[in-house]
């Protein structure tokens, strides 16, 4: 039996505000433990929380980003449960009145688009952090991270396989980056997610019973844990067992999911309103401001990248994930650059180069001009596209233009027939055994013969006068 997979996503994202979503605490990262608390977000009695704005309005540019109905009026509620990271035994969060319901995000999956459901963005408090190290019997709390303001995007049960949970998660963090309303930092925990999956026979409606796994922090992860997972429900199912309704925990280490509780040791959260905080009414005005302070996003760029550049659906995708690199190619194209050219480099060379370095586009010492003026030599034939390589990273460790490069290096493309002629004689006078088994059948010698011309011309040769001749030549030996 052929098996599907289906997949829903529980991410949280810290949302960019300065301070925390109760109280005047700084949320800054990585700070002295418990230097960042008071009475509020250490749930001191008698203490009352005050609502950050910031954090509404980051949360409803999201709703807004993704197509989500803003609510009219939403509410918090208390998650009641005990825990030493969270001081007032209850989490604050919202429950049956969420501030966006519904909306969807789109991916790009082998070349298509494909929209992702989201039922919900709600908002909540983060909870602090219990941290086991010095080896003796106890261990520490840091309550800088309790109050932290998170917005939890739920997304329908609409992902079918572990590279779409990927894909979903890179896009979501893309928008995210682009409104600047969550750093999408993930090895800081700016971002986590927790994967719900279930498998079912292909064909039938009904989904499976579905297995939660908790806080993964990587996109990579996602796709192990899932593909991990997927696999243990089928095996599961196959040896004629059943899945249990469970949260489980991904061990990156090993690559196993590892069952962390069954759904019968679940809490009862008792949830009810929140007696503290009033009820939350936006009003159209602010609304409106908030809709006209939104910029073009991924998915209206990427349609935009197609429709104007003539380019791929996956090249638009990979352009548009970051803002500053969807920039740099319009600045490159706008410079003279054809676009797909433009983009071949930039997700080749330009990324690997980058990456190597650990580098970000707005640090990149190439600039988009100097990349069409590159572009530009290859199209009127002084350099071929060999060589380009070459000159673009010599360009890429000084700054340098390309025809500075081309000339001091003298990179020029020899396309002087006779001088390719001459290397095409000397090439074969040396090479009697291959030109026989060449005549016999062997046509892959072809790509010998070019390799040694090139060889002997330092990579200078012009390709296609270079091909054409060898034809001629050993056609006619
Ligand atoms: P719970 O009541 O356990 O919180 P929800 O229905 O609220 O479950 O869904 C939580 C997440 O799990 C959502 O992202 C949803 O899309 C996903 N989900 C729900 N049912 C399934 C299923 N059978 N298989 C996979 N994912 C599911
Ligand atoms: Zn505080
Ligand atoms: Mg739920």
């Amino acid at each position: 039996m052929k098996y599907e997979a289906v997949i829903g996503l529980e991410v949280h994202a810290q949302m960019a505000t300065e301070t925390k979503i109760f109280c005047g605490c700084s949320t800054k990262f990585g700070s002295e433990p418990n230097s960042q608390t008071c009475p509020v977000c250490i749930g001191m009695p008698g203490v009352l929380p005050v609502l950050n704005k910031k954090a509404v309005e980051c949360a409803i540019k999201t709703g807004l980003a993704v197509h989500s109905n803003i609510s009219a009026y939403s509410r918090f509620a208390r998650k009641n449960y005990f825990y030493p990271d969270l001081p007032k035994g209850y989490q604050v969060s919202q429950y049956e009145l969420p501030i966006c319901e519904g909306g969807h995000i789109e991916i790009v999956i082998d070349g298509e688009v494909k929209k992702i459901g989201l039922t919900r963005i709600h908002m909540e408090e983060d909870a602090g952090k219990n941290i086991h190290e010095g080896g003796g019997p106890y261990s520490f709390v840091d309550l800088n991270r309790t109050g932290v303001p998170l917005m939890e995007i739920v997304s329908e049960p609409d992902i079918r396989t572990p590279a779409e949970a990927a894909a979903y998660m890179k896009k979501l963090r893309a928008i995210l980056r682009y409104l600047e309303v969550c750093d999408g930092n993930m090895e800081q925990g700016s971002l986590r997610c927790d994967a719900n999956v279930s498998v079912r026979p292909v064909g039938q409606k009904e989904f499976g019973v579905k297995v939660e796994l908790k806080n993964i922090n990587s996109f990579r992860f996602v796709e192990k844990a899932l593909e991990y997972e997927i696999k243990r429900q089928i095996k599961t199912l196959e040896d004629g067992g059943k899945i249990a309704q469970e949260t489980r925990l991904f061990d990156s280490s090993t690559g196993v999911t590892q069952s962390m509780r069954s759904k019968e040791e679940a809490h009862d959260y008792r949830y009810f309103p929140e007696p503290d905080l009033v009820p939350m009414v936006p009003s159209a005005g602010w609304l409106e401001e908030i809709r006209q302070s939104l910029i073009e996003l991924p998915d209206a760029k990427r349609e935009r990248f197609v429709s104007e550049y003539g380019l791929p659906e996956y090249d638009a995708e990979m352009l548009t994930t970051e803002k500053a690199v969807a920039s740099w190619f319009e600045e490159a194209v706008s410079a003279g650059g054809q676009a797909k050219a433009v983009s071949n480099w930039m997700m080749g060379e330009l990324t690997r180069m980058l990456n190597d370095e650990n580098r970000s586009i707005e640090n990149c010492p190439v600039k988009p001009e100097q990349l069409a003026g590159m572009l530009k030599l290859i199209d009127n034939g002084t350099i071929s596209g060999k060589i380009a390589k070459t000159v673009f990273e010599e360009m890429y460790k000084t700054g340098k233009e390309a025809a500075a490069v081309v000339k001091e290096k003298g990179l020029v493309q020899i396309s002087d027939e006779a001088a390719i002629e001459k290397a095409v004689d000397e090439v074969l006078a040396k090479s009697p055994n291959e030109i026989e088994r060449f005549k016999a059948g062997d046509e892959k010698l072809m790509g010998f013969f070019v390799g040694q011309v090139m060889k002997a011309t330092k990579g200078k040769a012009n390709p296609q006068m270079l091909n054409e001749l060898l034809k001629k030549k050993l056609q006619s030996s």
